[in-house]
Order: C-alpha cells, then structure tokens, then sequence
C-alpha cells in the first residue's frame, strides 16, 4: 500500500483539512502518477459540501489532476516513468456496457467508478481525488497531455474541458452557428474560448457586466447580462450551453433559441430547474442533458486545446488556501479557475 497525503472534507460543514490515507499497490496495468496540479471544480464544492445527496466521507476532492508518471506497472506499455499526464472525473468504469463499449465510459450502465466521493468496481473500496500528492490507475484511464500545454493550464481540461467539449461536438456547433454561453465561470470561460475556435459566434449571457472585456478577449463577439431585459435576444441562438452552478430562470433561456434551438444543461444546480411548457412547444425547441466525456473523447479534446491554443485561465494557489478558493468561487470571484500547486505540498 502507499502512504499518501491530500486534503479532506470530513463533514458538509467542515472546512478541508490535511487528510492522510493508502492507495492501492501499483498493479500489473497500472501508472503512478505524482499530481503536480488538481483544478478546483465546482463539483468539488457540491459534493464536499454533500448538496448532490449521498456524499461520502472523509472526502478528498478533486477531479482535474495533472501530474508525472513515476512508476508503470509491468503491462502498462502505454506509459514511462516521466510522461506528463492527466486523471479526470472516473478512473474505472465495467468496460463491458454499451456506453463502456462505445467510448461513453462516463454513461457505464453498471457502475463508474468516479475519481472520489465514489467506490471502485468492487463498489466497496473509496476513492480518493486529486487534492493529493499521488494516485494509482489503470492506464485505460490515463491521457496523454500535449507538450503545447502547460499542466497548471491543461489541468481544468479534464473536465471544465471536456464538460464544455463534449456537448459542442455532440450538437456539431460550429462556424454558421451562434451559440450563447450562460455563466463565465470554469466551465463558461472554456465554452467560449472551443466555441469560438470551432467557429461559432459566441455570446457571454453573464450577471456581471464587467466581465465584458473579459468575454471578449476569451473570444466571444458580445455579452449580455442577465440581470436585465432578455426580450432582445428572443430567438436568437442556435445553440444555449448553460454552465450555472445554481438555480436561475430556465424560460427566457429557452426563449432565446430559434425554432429548433438546442439548449445544452451542463450546470448541476442543487435544486430543479423550473422549465415552462411553452417555451420548448411553441418552436420545438430541445432540452438536452450531458456528463463530461469520454476517454477517446478526452484525449481528443486535449490535443484539440494544444493545436488551437485554448488552455484554461487559471489562478495557482497553495494547497493550504483551497478553503478560502472555495469561498471565492462561491462570489464567482475567480479568473476562470484555481488550480492547486501541489509543490505546496512540502
Ligand atoms: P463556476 O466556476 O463557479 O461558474 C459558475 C458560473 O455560474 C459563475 O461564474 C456565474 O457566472 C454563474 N452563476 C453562479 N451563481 C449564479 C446564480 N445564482 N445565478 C446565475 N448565475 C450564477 O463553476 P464551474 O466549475 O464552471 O461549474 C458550473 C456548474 O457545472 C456546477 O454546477 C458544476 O457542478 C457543474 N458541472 C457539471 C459537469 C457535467 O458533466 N455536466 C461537469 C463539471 C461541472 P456569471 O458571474 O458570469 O453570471
Ligand atoms: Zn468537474
Ligand atoms: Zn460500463
């Protein structure tokens, strides 16, 4: 076993402090992998917290690791020691199911092993995240982070990333399309930069005004905020990817779609969306759900991000301040997202 230190929530209520705990023997298929970075995600926050239902502890959170290989295990060929690589949101899934089968791993009809807060495929042993200085996993499960990127910037990839990606090139957005994008946060702020890269002309729908500029230079034409009048934007965009982490109006959203119009719910507020009839009737328009990405689609989205420069804004902190980062993406008061130094560690 492998003595290991991270950070843990032992409680909703109860701040995250230095945790010490095992990981598993490296085995025959497995990499080791010394975290160098872990991005702060809101889910972490939902989940520590336990607004989701059904959080475990003692928690260590954390799903957007970067680090070094520094052991594979004997039939892990994918690997070597020093290889720059990434963990995401699952590091195991049954490997059999139509969604397992189809690359979809994180749709596993049986049973996904989630990178914390979960079990293993025993579905006994906990997992623990990426606010840790090292991890064990299979390397189906592993990605390969380009040399283009640096790994404090492609950290957030592994899942404010792929969450964005993935629904983009599901819905084939692209140059033609308009497409809003609801909350510059994490997620948000990586939906305009692959937005605008696969050629959509993006709109930021912001509460903050002063994110403008800001919005702009991720490469958006225009942002509106919601805090006003959205009759304008009535049937406006093709494509809606909503990010926001917390109960807001679903119909004027809706309302903004054209005939046809996909809305694309990323964001996981705690409490039910109340979504009007008549908005999705009156003009067909769908209301459409999706989870991260898959591991081919992962490895896709990371190269897609270094051949077209889009890594994530981030803000590095010292492991010691991840308390106090929490508290700050509740006031959306981050540039787009806090990456933990795990150097900080020492
Ligand atoms: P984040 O960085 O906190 O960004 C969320 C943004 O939502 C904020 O920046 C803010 O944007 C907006 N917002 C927050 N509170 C709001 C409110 N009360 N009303 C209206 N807008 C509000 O969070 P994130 O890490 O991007 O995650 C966003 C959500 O996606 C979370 O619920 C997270 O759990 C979920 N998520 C889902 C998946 C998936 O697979 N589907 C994956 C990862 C995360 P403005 O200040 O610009 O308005
Ligand atoms: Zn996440
Ligand atoms: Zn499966």
């Amino acid at each position: 076993m492998l003595e290991t230190r991270g950070y843990a929530a032992h409680s909703p209520t109860s701040p995250l402090v230095p945790f010490s705990f095992t990981r598993r023997a490296l085995g025959p298929q497995d990499v080791r992998v010394q975290i160098t970075h872990c991005g702060i995600c809101h889910s972490d926050l939902h989940q520590a917290r336990d607004e989701w239902g059904g959080s475990t502890y003692p928690m260590v959170p954390g799903h957007e690791m970067v680090g070094t290989v520094s052991h594979v295990g004997s039939a892990a060929a994918a690997f070597q020691v020093g290889d720059r690589v990434g963990v995401g949101c699952f590091v195991d899934s049954c490997r059999e199911c139509r969604a397992c089968t189809a690359g979809e791993e994180q749709y596993c009809e049986s049973h996904v092993s989630w990178s914390y807060n979960g079990t293993e495929q025993d579905q006994k042993t906990p997992t623990y995240g990426g606010y840790s200085n090292h991890i064990v996993v299979d390397q189906r499960y592993v990605l390969r982070i380009p040399a283009a990127l640096t790994p404090e910037r492609a950290a957030p990839l592994l899942c404010a990333g792929i969450t964005t990606y993935s629904p983009l090139r599901h819905w084939k957005v692209g140059k033609g399309h308009r497409l809003a994008v609801v909350g510059l946060g994490g997620l948000g702020h990586m939906a305009v930069k692959l937005g605008a890269a696969l050629g959509a002309e993006v709109t930021v729908l912001s509460r903050s005004e002063r994110k403008r500029q800001e919005a702009i230079r991720l490469g958006a034409a225009d942002l509106v905020s919601t805090t006003g009048d959205l009759s304008k934007l009535v049937q406006r965009f093709d494509f809606v990817l909503d990010t926001v982490s917390a109960p807001h109006p679903m119909d004027p959203l809706l309302e903004s779609l054209k005939r046809d119009g996909t809305f694309m719910l990323v964001g996981a507020p705690d409490k039910p969306l109340a979504v009007g009839a008549m908005p999705l009737i009156m003009r067909r328009r769908r209301l459409a759900g999706s989870l991260i990405g898959g591991i081919r689609e992962t490895q896709e989205m990371l190269d897609f991000c270094a051949a077209h420069n889009t890594p994530a804004d981030v803000e590095v902190i010292p492991i010691d301040q991840v308390n106090a980062a929490y508290e700050r993406l509740l006031k959306s008061d981050v540039r787009y997202r806090f990456v933990i130094d795990m150097a900080s560690f020492t």
